[in-house]
């Protein structure tokens, strides 16, 4: 089957051909882990997956790549870590406040998009433990004259790269008020933007040629690229809000560091969520985070409302949609149960190739058989797991008191064989026991 995708470099749909179909490589810029995700960043991660998923299926699991990041360094973060340093008594080097502080957001990521039903990334590189890559790449963009150190800064020539815009195609006018530039007395020109800067002995930072610092948040997707797949991948992806300056930045310096080898043949980007019709703000009170969402819905749900619209479009986030697509899923799964080596339909597969089309995909499947229908929902990601946790825990709460009060009786008798089996068949149904001081408690395993 061809795969065509959407590429924003060439603005058509191409043919996708991997450069190399034993690695295919795809990148996605991750999340910042200062906050906790809101479901506008559930998209890339849900919509890269499917891709992952399609890779997977078309080039064979062995062979295929694919990196997102995970941004730890930000100013926000450094603020924070710089914070809690001062207040912390143990004398801890600044670095490990951060790591700490941001390791307890990333674990929480972790866990959501995996409810979301997303496989894990090959790998997921953080930017604090590539910061020597960052420092060779600022080095050799110096030498090869695409950057100059001023000032304990270091900032990238933007009129050094005549191709500068090349993604964005915007005007210059344009990318000066998108990029919110600032005219800083050492730039030599305002578009020029930033590729280390230093830092204060009190914020995170690291030795450098250009003295303590810590690089611009651009730098790191461009070297962890490098580093974990080379200088030319075959795909890469995000919000078009990063499109410009984020990527835009990120082609200049690796073709600048890579004597114009492309950064990427395929640049994929998917569009806005709003919520009930609104841009998500915290403002706004509208600030949904997936976490918050998984409370309420079965993780399944969440990634079938978001697969209802098309990746490039906007999108709107409603509690009528996702009612919608709980209702679909169930109709679906009381036929069906989803398979891992999943048999897929042509028509489902033939629009989720043509730029992963997962709306004419899920159209497909309303017109499939039963195992055409398993096939699909298994190739797009869903396992039925999490609905049948919500359908049990709403049916079954009294069952499973009496099953913690069958198991207390056992181990009273000391009958522990029966007590395992009695723990172990809950887990087998998704509930976890935690026996503390104040008794026996059960949650849902996720
Ligand atoms: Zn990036």
């Amino acid at each position: 089957m061809t795969i065509r995708l959407y590429n924003t470099l060439t603005k058509s749909k191409d043919v996708f051909a991997p450069i190399d179909p034993n690695n295919v490589r795809m990148y996605v810029c991750g999340p910042t882990v200062y906050d906790f995700a809101h479901i506008g960043n559930g998209r890339p991660a849900i919509i890269f997956d499917v891709l992952f998923r399609l890779l997977r299926h078309t080039y064979g699991a062995a062979h295929v790549t694919y990196v997102r990041n995970i941004t730890d360094i930000d100013d926000k973060i450094n603020a924070r870590a710089a914070e809690r340093a001062k207040a912390d008594k143990r004398n801890v080097p600044i670095l490990d406040v951060l790591r700490e502080l941001t390791e307890g957001t990333y674990a929480v990521y972790r866990e959501d998009v995996r409810s979301l039903g997303c496989l894990e990334p090959t790998y997921m590189p953080r930017a604090t433990e590539y910061v020597q890559q960052m420092i060779a790449m600022t080095q050799n963009l110096i030498v090869a004259g695409y950057a100059y150190a001023a000032e304990g800064h270091v900032l990238f020539r933007v009129k050094k790269k005549a191709d500068y815009g090349k993604l964005a195609r915007r005007s210059l006018d344009d990318m000066i008020a998108g990029a919110r530039v600032d005219v800083a007395p050492y730039k030599e020109d305002p578009m020029d933007f930033v590729l280390w800067k230093p830092s204060v002995a009190e914020q995170p930072g690291w030795e450098s040629p250009w003295g303590y610092g810590r690089p611009g948040w651009h730098l790191e997707c461009s070297a962890m690229i490098e580093a974990t797949m080379g200088e030319t991948i075959d795909i890469h992806g995000g919000g078009v809000d990063l499109m410009f300056p984020h990527h835009e930045n990120e082609i200049a310096q690796s073709e600048g560091a890579h004597h114009g080898h492309p950064l990427a043949r395929v640049w994929m980007h998917n569009g806005f969520l709003n919520v009930e019709g609104e841009k998500m703000s915290k403002s706004l009170g509208n600030f949904v985070t997936i976490n918050e969402l998984l409370k309420d819905w079965p993780g399944e749900v969440l990634r079938f409302n978001m697969l209802r619209t098309h990746y490039r479009q906007p999108m709107d986030w409603t509690v009528a949609g996702m009612t919608e697509s709980w209702k679909t899923l169930e109709k679906w799964y009381a036929v069906t149960e989803p398979l891992a080596d999943p048999p897929v339909g042509a028509a489902f597969l033939e629009a989720l190739s043509d730029d992963l089309n997962t709306p004419a995909a899920i159209a497909a499947l309303h017109q499939s058989s039963d195992h055409e229908l398993a096939g699909g929902l298994g190739l797009l990601g869903f396992s039925n797991t999490q609905m049948k946790i919500a359908a049990k825990k709403e049916v079954d709460e009294v069952a499973i008191a009496q099953a913690i009060e069958a198991r207390k009786a056992a181990r009273a008798r000391k009958d522990f064989k029966e007590s395992d089996r009695i723990r172990d068949e809950l887990l087998a149904n998704g509930i976890v026991l935690k026996d503390g001081p104040q008794g026996t408690t059960w949650e849902i395993k996720r």
